[in-house]
């Protein structure tokens, strides 16, 4: 799965994937532009911290990582409710390595986040 620093980011490519999406905690629904504006709105009130990031799943479900670990999937795809979601994002990717200090960082990280060496 991609990371996206940004709901906004995560949303519009969860709108090349799917059109209709619900709330996970309740049956709200939302089409394309509820979604969008749903995104800027949780970006402009509640942004997450820099460790955090959110991820869409193959379906176009939107979860928000924290701490790279737990996945909370914020909304789910209409089409796809009871979709198999991973729970955390670390066994859904490959795990790299700092080659500086070895700790674990996922594959698409620039810098390690424990001792902020540049991965590229
Ligand atoms: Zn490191």
């Amino acid at each position: 799965m991609e990371r996206f620093d940004t709901m906004l980011e995560a949303a519009e490519f969860a709108t090349t994937l799917c059109k209709n999406w619900k709330f996970a905690i309740s049956d709200d629904g939302y089409d394309v532009k509820d979604l969008l504006v749903l995104a800027e709105t949780s970006d402009s009130e509640n942004p997450i911290d820099e460790d955090n990031f959110y991820v869409v799943s193959p379906s176009g479900a939107i979860g928000l990582c924290e701490d790279g670990e737990d996945i909370d999937w914020l909304i789910l795809s209409a089409a796809m409710p009871n979709e198999n979601l991973p729970l955390t994002y670390q066994a859904v990717t490959r795990m790299k390595f700092c080659p500086k200090c070895g700790s674990p960082v996922v594959p698409s990280a620039r810098f390690c986040s424990k001792c902020r060496n540049g991965l590229r």
